[in-house]
Parts: structure tokens; C-alpha cells; sequence
């Protein structure tokens, strides 16, 4: 799942990193274009993904 960078017009960046536990992913992202790094937090249950 891609993000955009939060600090410059970088689109589409892939994650570097993820973790998993039941209810939530966790992905780790850096910016190829200007080196921010950032994570999100994504609830499974909003895709459908929960076991
Ligand atoms: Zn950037």
C-alpha cells in the first residue's frame, strides 16, 4: 500500500517496513526524493483484512 510524502509532491512512495498484529498494519515509509521518513496506522477491519 503507497503513501505520499508529507513534506514534498512524492507520490506513490512503497513502504520500507511493515508490522502486523491482529486488528492493525503499521507501514514505515521513506521519501526517495527528499529522505523524510514517516509511518502510518491502518485498522484491517476498515479493509476487510481481519482474520
Ligand atoms: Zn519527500
Amino acid at each position: 500500500m503507497t503513501d505520499n510524502c508529507p513534506s514534498c509532491p512524492q507520490e506513490q512512495i512503497r513502504p520500507i517496513a511493515e508490522q502486523r498484529d491482529d486488528t492493525q498494519v503499521s507501514h514505515l515509509y521513506r521519501c526517495p526524493d527528499c529522505g523524510e521518513t514517516w509511518s502510518t496506522n491502518r485498522d484491517l477491519r476498515a479493509y476487510g483484512e481481519a482474520a
